[in-house]
């Protein structure tokens, strides 16, 4: 390794060519998004031996010893770690594996400690190597983002009062679950949708264990609008990957939030 460089783990989430043989990388890391400038990534075999796909972790080695303010480090070299091939063959996992990218690299601003951001990305990206997308990958994956944004919704008494609760409302941006009282715009949900979210918070890995696929689904596309709601109040703006997501895998309510 040379000097002022310094080897880092990454996700790599796409790029873009610069001139003939370049490429700017777009990547993810543990501290952070940043994007580098890959010297002959189209030509250098040797470099970067055709990692540089989305979905692939890399272990990139990243020179910043001659970087001018605001200005991208270079990468020197990478290696492949996980290339995720199988990822590839399913648009619908392309469409769910490219929006946590784009998610996750839009709440990790570079520089800051993103350790449990790269890991949760890792673990979706592998799941969608073993099984479909579903709305219920892509809910748990946006309510576990939540929870590593300090946003963990209250989802047993109202957030409000603190009042335990036979009916439930939920609005995420004001908390969680709301009493009649403090229900204000917010919508009614079911008790067996809020155990599934109450579940997934819980879980170890991204999904909880023991559900029926179907019950899954009906209450991940049961929390579309107030998951929608929140991302609409965190973010500065919409992302990209959203609309083939919603095309993809059908998601009623989530645009319209
Ligand atoms: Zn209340």
């Amino acid at each position: 390794m040379q000097s002022g460089a310094r080897e880092i783990l990454a996700l790599v989430a796409g790029g873009v060519d610069y001139g003939e043989a370049d490429r700017v990388v777009h990547l993810l890391t543990s501290d952070g998004a940043l994007s580098a400038f890959a010297h002959g990534a189209k030509k250098s075999k040797r470099r970067f031996s055709g990692c540089l796909e989305p979905f692939t972790t890399i272990r990139a080695q990243l020179t910043e010893s001659r970087r001018a303010r605001g200005a991208m480090p270079t990468l020197a070299q990478a290696q492949a770690e996980r290339v995720r091939l199988e990822l590839r063959g399913s648009l619908e996992a392309i469409a769910l594996g490219s929006y946590a990218l784009e998610l996750s690299r839009a709440v990790s601003p570079e520089g800051q400690d993103a350790t449990a951001q790269f890991t949760l990305t890792e673990a979706l990206l592998d799941h969608l190597e073993a099984a479909p997308a579903t709305v219920a990958l892509r809910r748990a994956f946006e309510l576990k983002t939540l929870v590593e944004l300090g946003y963990a919704p209250d989802l047993g008494a109202c957030a409000v009062c603190g009042r335990d609760l036979e009916r439930a409302w939920l609005d995420l941006v004001q908390g969680g679950v709301l009493c009649p009282l403090h229900r204000g715009q917010a919508r009614e949900v079911g008790p067996k949708t809020l155990a599934w979210a109450r579940a997934v918070l819980e879980a170890e890995g991204i999904l909880p264990d023991g559900y029926d696929e179907e019950w899954a689904e009906t209450a991940a596309q049961r929390l579309a609008i107030p998951v929608g709601a929140m991302w609409a109040e965190v973010l500065d703006r919409p992302l990209k990957s959203v609309a083939l997501l919603d095309s993809v895998l059908g998601n009623p309510g989530t645009t319209s939030a």
